[in-house]
């Protein structure tokens, strides 16, 4: 099988180069948003770019492309294999998850994640879906809501950094698995503790992996057993992070959820991505052909360029969110304490 990585059309990559991008001044486009969500319900559609204000690092740049150009995605198969090669492929990627899961633990929900969640406390928009995997649509929502009531609000389409699923389908939050790998692995748990004890930041991508010098070998790492699989009288340590893959198909129930939170919305409301996986470039098409309309923000080129009926922002999300929530929501927040702490929290790190 033949496996590619999503990627932005080059026909769109190449004008985005030539073309003229007309400016918006932060004022005029807080006014724009503010108006369209007052107008009606709106579905949100969320992706990295709503995050690099936590630190996280986007795949992409301004210009669209990998800002790493020797990025290499981890494919499912690969991480699934049921042999000796795919047991060396778990053991390094489970040791590099181990070492980056330290700053993924520690990145908090920015102005924009907060601005978001209020506005979904307030009801001014309706569900959340994003294509982030790092848990701070959640993390702010919670300030508000139980965690049923954030699940009921915010779809993952990809899943979540902090679960970790077996092949038979047992889930773990991932904090527990993380106990569980460094009991296996003392020295590397020692190793993690001096990290966390110096402050030293390893260098992560947006899923958690971390970058680790060449000559580390992966052959003694031990990835725990499956206790739910060992109860069931099988040994299995066929284990993977609960969220997609290159190469793997979103679940039928989160595409039809997906689907279903554009249909029950009366707008949609796209930031901070390019949308060049086709699992949310189709949620896009979706909302079109339901002749929804489609207000999007984001810095740079993306895969919905030059489609009709999609009116877009060139701006940070960052630079006016805060903004938009206030004037939607400032008045209501005088006498709401949830909220106006809401609009007041967020916290801004810039990307290592
Ligand atoms: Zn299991």
């Amino acid at each position: 099988m033949r496996l590619s990585v999503p990627n932005i059309p080059p026909s769109i990559l190449s004008n985005a180069a030539l073309r003229n991008v007309p400016s918006v001044l932060p004022s005029e486009a807080v006014q724009r948003i503010a108006s369209f969500l007052a107008s009606g319900t709106a579905a949100v559609l969320t992706g990295a770019g709503v995050s690099v204000d936590s630190g996280v690092k986007a795949y992409r740049g301004k210009d669209g492309r990998y800002m790493n150009p020797d990025y290499k995605p981890i494919f499912y198969q690969e991480l699934i294999e049921d042999s000796p090669r795919g047991h060396s492929f778990r053991q390094r990627y489970w040791l590099r998850a181990y070492i980056g899961f330290l700053p993924v633990r520690r990145t908090l929900p920015n102005p924009t994640h907060f601005s978001l969640a209020a506005l979904q406390h307030a009801g001014v928009v309706g569900s959340l879906i994003t294509q982030n995997v790092d848990g701070l649509h959640h993390a702010a929502l919670r300030h508000a809501l139980s965690e049923a009531e954030v699940d009921a609000r915010v779809l993952q389409l990809h899943g979540s950094i902090f679960k970790v699923r077996c092949q038979h389908g047992h889930i773990y939050p991932r904090a527990v698995f993380q106990e569980w790998l460094g009991r296996a692995n003392p020295r590397w748990r020692a190793f993690l503790a001096e990290l966390e004890r110096t402050g030293a930041q390893p260098k992560t991508n947006p899923d958690g992996d971390v970058a680790l010098e060449e000559s580390v070998s992966y052959d003694d790492f031990v990835v725990p057993h499956c206790p739910g699989c060992d109860a069931e009288g099988r040994r299995n340590s066929i284990m993977k992070p609960d969220f997609v893959f290159f190469g793997e198909s979103i679940s039928q129930k989160v595409k039809d959820h997906s689907y279903s939170i554009v249909e029950n919305a009366d707008r949609l409301f796209v930031l901070g991505t390019t949308v060049a996986t086709y699992s949310a470039f189709r949620l896009l098409k979706h909302a079109l052909e339901l002749r929804k309309p489609v207000l999007y923000l984001n810095v740079g080129p993306t895969r919905a360029d030059g489609i009709p009926g999609v009116q877009k922002l060139e701006i940070p999300t960052g630079e006016v969110m805060q903004d938009v929530a206030d004037s939607l929501l400032g008045t209501r927040a005088r006498n709401d304490l949830v909220l106006r702490d809401m609009l007041r929290s967020g916290v801004v790190k810039p990307s290592t």
